[in-house]
């Protein structure tokens, strides 16, 4: 059985999440940041480097920014 919680926005597998920065593009951050700048509002750092208040949660048809993809994908072997 699964208890559905509401502010569970990003599973427990993986480390980092996905967040945005105008225009729609979508920037990978670490969770922990991610969770920390919702609720007290600072900035996140992305993996490519932008810095960006955490203000929206990606959708399946967001871009997702190249730098952040590309440095992604290598960090998972
Ligand atoms: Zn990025």
């Amino acid at each position: 059985m699964i208890a559905m919680q509401g502010d569970t926005l990003t599973r427990e597998d993986e480390d980092v999440a996905l967040d945005t920065t105008p225009p729609e593009m979508f920037h990978y951050v670490r969770k922990g940041d991610m969770v920390r700048s919702a609720a007290e509002g600072s900035h996140v750092v992305a993996l490519c480097g932008e810095v960006f208040p955490v203000t929206k949660v990606p959708k399946k048809s967001s871009n997702v920014c190249p730098d952040c993809e590309r440095l992604f994908k290598t960090m998972k072997p």
